[in-house]
């Protein structure tokens, strides 16, 4: 049984590590932003719904991101565990995500706050943008994710503060390195 949370800037690496460790664990990798992008190509009402703040780089309202956590941590894949990636994004998120575990008896085993610098974020987004053609990596819409980033998501850090469940991993590294790193961190 292992429960973690990635904590981290667009571009730090989150997704594809929590891929790697999800396989490595053998637990589902639960990412808001691959569910949001799933419902906008799929034109569902919530698809619809996160369209465009998606396309500026602003986060979606919390109250859409909560019911889709519930709905994603209820299903019974999650049994053994779970890997969120890129929940919470703001301070309130994280206290209604306490209170959403409280509620279902779980707690968290690992904070993870990956760090990258934002001048290797920049480019490593800008890289995948060509590669992916994901169209919220423009240049523009990368300076908004990290603006939004800088002011709602880097105090969750804080408010998790001294939890023996946060550790902070350096992200600015080879990725098998960085894989490596989360592997030792979150070893029994
Ligand atoms: P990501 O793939 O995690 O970088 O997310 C892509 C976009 O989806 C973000 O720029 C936000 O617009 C939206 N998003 C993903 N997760 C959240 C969340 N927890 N709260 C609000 N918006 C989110």
């Amino acid at each position: 049984m292992t429960r973690l949370i990635f904590l981290g800037p667009p571009g730090a690496g989150k997704g594809t590590q929590a891929k790697v460790l999800a396989d490595w664990l053998g637990i589902p990798h639960i990412s808001t932003g691959d569910i949001l992008r799933d419902s906008v190509a799929n034109q569902t009402p919530l698809g619809q719904k996160a369209k465009d703040y998606m396309d500026r780089g602003d986060l979606v309202p919390d109250s859409l991101i909560l019911d889709m956590i519930r709905d994603r941590l209820s299903q019974t894949d999650t049994a053994q565990g779970w890997i969120l990636d890129g929940f919470p994004r703001n301070v309130a998120q994280a206290r209604q995500l306490d209170e959403l575990l409280e509620a279902m008896g779980q707690t968290s085993d690992r904070i993870i706050n990956l760090k990258v610098d934002d001048a290797v974020l920049i480019e490593r987004l800008l890289a995948r943008g060509q590669d992916q053609g994901r169209s919220d990596d423009t240049r523009e819409v990368i300076e908004r994710r990290l603006q939004v980033f800088h002011e709602n998501t880097a105090p969750i850090v804080d408010f998790y503060g001294d939890r023996p469940a946060l550790i902070s991993i350096d992200g600015d590294a080879p990725m098998a390195e960085v894989t490596q790193r989360l592997k030792d961190a979150i070893a029994p």
